[in-house]
């Protein structure tokens, strides 16, 4: 019989995150003959203007919830969104991005469920009649590949971002639209405004470029070279918890175990001396550069390249470089 796999979009400022169609990769990557491909739109007004973009990317159907109470992420009214898609739908899978919403609501819906969840997949493959999905362990040191035994009950799966590429988009391909009415639950808390901390335009976790900065950069102006060289190549500035609890910047540019996990192609940890929680977050980068005056500092066991110096003369040195070579 053929099964549905289900992918719960993410939308952020009215833009889908890269990760949905990561996410609608990974769900047809699992999927067998004859099964079919659906996405979910959670939103307010106008969310299923997203709706094309989605069925390009290769969603078969697509169910769309709209609501002013799905304007801003909240727990308790997305769930009840999504549990109303799911008893329509009847999934036999559903894929979120492991971003911090599907870090929430993923388990709440497995719950909700009674689902397996598989967390954090970077790869997928079939072995025999089984689906295996490689996540890293211990912090990146290890990895693992798991597949749902049980076959009566749905899976769950969150997909890390930038890890498998989505499919190439035909924006000739139509979508089944489906509107499924909000339950209007009563809820026990209701988000009135978000405030943005951050005004990066380009999302750390899937940004392609990051350049990082620790407790080296020694104030809040001392990011100011660092973001200089991720705006000339197109990155995103992120951070070490030692400059996080130390004020030099918001807890929203985290990296590692307690804060967001990346995996972009360039990795530039400018005064992070690489404690293993931070290596949680970053090591699978594709290359990974560190600047550090300490030769021994641990970064750069980890590093494919690292830069022995002071990081106010090397981040300014790399800056000039990079602007000529990118003019
Ligand atoms: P430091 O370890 O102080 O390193 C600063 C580095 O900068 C040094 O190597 C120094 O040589 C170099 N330096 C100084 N000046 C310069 C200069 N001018 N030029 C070049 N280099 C310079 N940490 C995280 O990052 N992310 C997490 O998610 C995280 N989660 C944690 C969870 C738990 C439960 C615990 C216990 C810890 C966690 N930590 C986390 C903290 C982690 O253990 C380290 O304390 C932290 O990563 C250190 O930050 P840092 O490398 O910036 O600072």
């Amino acid at each position: 019989m053929a099964k549905q796999f289900l992918v719960v979009a993410e939308a952020r400022s009215g833009k889908l995150r890269q990760v949905s169609f990561e996410a609608l990769r990974s769900a047809q990557l699992s999927a067998g003959d004859g099964d079919t491909l659906a996405a979910v739109l959670l939103g307010g007004a106008g969310t299923k203007a997203l709706a094309a973009e989605l069925a390009a990317y290769g969603a078969d159907t697509i169910y769309v919830v709209e609501d002013p109470q799905l304007e801003s992420y909240s727990s308790e009214a997305y769930l009840s969104a999504l549990l109303a898609v799911t008893s329509v739908a009847g999934p036999h899978a559903l894929y979120f991005g492991h971003t911090a919403v599907g870090r929430d609501l993923a388990p709440l819906a497995a719950a909700s469920l009674a689902a397996g969840q598989i967390s954090d997949v970077t790869a997928i493959e079939h072995s025999g009649d089984n689906v295996l999905f490689t996540r890293p362990l211990y912090a990146g040191k290890a990895v693992e590949k798991k597949a749902f035994t049980d076959p009566a009950s749905p899976w769950v799966v969150t997909i890390r971002p930038n890890n498998i590429a989505a499919a190439e988009p035909d924006a000739s391909r139509q979508a089944q639209l489906i509107d499924v009415a909000y339950p209007t639950p009563s809820l026990r808390s209701i988000i009135r405004e978000v405030v943005k901390k951050t005004s990066g335009a380009i999302d750390l976790a899937e940004a392609k470029i990051v350049v990082s900065g620790g407790r080296g950069v020694r104030s809040a102006d001392g990011f100011q070279p660092l973001e200089e060289l991720a705006a000339v190549l197109g990155g995103a500035v992120g951070a070490s918890r030692g400059a996080c609890d130390a004020g030099y910047c918001e807890y929203a540019m985290q990296i590692g175990q307690t804060g967001k996990v990346v995996t972009p192609e360039i990795y530039i940890a400018c005064g992070i001396s690489g404690a293993i929680q931070h290596l949680a977050g970053m090591s699978s980068s594709r290359v990974i550069i560190a600047i550090n005056k300490d030769a021994e500092a641990p970064i750069f066991k980890v590093a494919d390249y690292g830069i022995v110096g002071d990081l106010f003369e090397v981040v300014p040195l790399l800056t000039a470089e990079f602007k000529k070579l990118l003019a």
